[in-house]
Order: structure tokens, then C-alpha cells, then sequence
């Protein structure tokens, strides 16, 4: 695989855009979508199994389906072709640029205060470069394919 096809899948910070819930091109948003294929016109279903099956989970059909309708219609591009839609104060994006570095493993200054990330996603961004940088990034790539990102 080349550096862009990885490029494509790896944001600079390490986070996985393809397995991110965003993506125009992720699992998520796919399978979401043909589940509301599948589902059709599922709603007044879902009101007569609630009496007929007598189980109170259908009654949450129309939040649930409000959160597939989210799902179904994300389409974030990717970090590298745009801002991100979940992290929106990240500085990683403008600054790698800056550095020119394709991923922030690769920087002198790693790891740096320059992220703007809240504590949470600090503690991510490093433990991800870390772990590019001992494992390489091939490798790195091949497993956050099959891995989950929501852990
Ligand atoms: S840029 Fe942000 S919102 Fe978009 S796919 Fe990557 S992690 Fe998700
Ligand atoms: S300064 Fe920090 S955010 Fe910027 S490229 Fe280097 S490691 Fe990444």
C-alpha cells in the first residue's frame, strides 16, 4: 500500500478517519445506510409490534431511528481534506502543515503542547504515536482497519 492510501485512512494525530462514525467512506455511515434500506418503512411496524409482540422496546423505534438517520448521513472527507467535524479547536491539522510532517510521530517536537486536545484525546494522540512509532506505520495502518475504533 502507498503512503497516500495510508495518508487517506491515518489523520496526522493518529486517530483512524476511515473507522471514524464520520466518514463519508466508513463502515458506520455504509452499513447504516443499508440498514435503513432494509428497514423501510419500518415506523407504523414498529407501533404494531409493540402491541402485538407487547415489548416496550419498540416504542424507541423513533429515537432510534433519528440516530440511524444521523449515522446514514454523516460525510466527513477525512482530516486531510477538511476540518475535522468532532475535534474542532485541533491544531494537529494546521500544524503539521506547518512542520511538514505526515503524521506527528514524525516530529522533532512530539510530543507537543500544540494540539489543543482536551486531556482525554491527549493522553490518545500520544499513546497512538507511541505506537506508530515502535510498530511503523504499515503495520499501524493494517490493524486500525480491523480494529474498532470505540473502544
Ligand atoms: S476528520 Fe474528524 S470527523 Fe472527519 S473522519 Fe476524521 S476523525 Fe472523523
Ligand atoms: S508540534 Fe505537535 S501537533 Fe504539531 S506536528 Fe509536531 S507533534 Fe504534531
Amino acid at each position: 500500500m502507498t503512503t497516500e492510501t495510508i495518508k487517506a485512512s491515518i489523520s496526522p494525530c493518529g486517530l483512524s478517519c476511515e473507522t471514524c462514525f464520520a466518514h463519508v467512506d466508513g463502515d458506520i455511515r455504509r452499513y447504516s445506510r443499508k440498514l435503513k434500506e432494509k428497514l423501510g418503512n419500518f415506523e407504523p411496524y414498529a407501533k404494531r409490534f409493540e402491541t402485538l409482540l407487547d415489548h416496550p422496546v419498540f416504542k424507541k423505534y423513533p429515537d432510534f431511528k433519528d440516530m440511524l438517520d444521523y449515522l446514514a448521513s454523516e460525510n466527513c472527507k477525512g482530516c486531510r481534506n477538511e476540518n475535522c467535524k468532532l475535534f474542532k479547536d485541533c491544531n494537529v491539522r494546521r500544524c503539521h502543515q506547518e512542520k511538514r510532517v505526515d503524521f506527528c510521530y514524525e516530529c522533532k517536537d512530539f510530543p507537543c503542547d500544540q494540539t489543543n486536545f482536551d486531556e482525554r484525546l491527549y493522553k490518545t494522540f500520544v499513546k497512538l504515536n507511541e505506537k506508530i512509532r515502535k510498530t511503523g506505520i504499515e503495520e499501524f495502518y493494517e490493524k486500525s482497519r480491523i480494529s474498532r475504533r470505540y473502544i
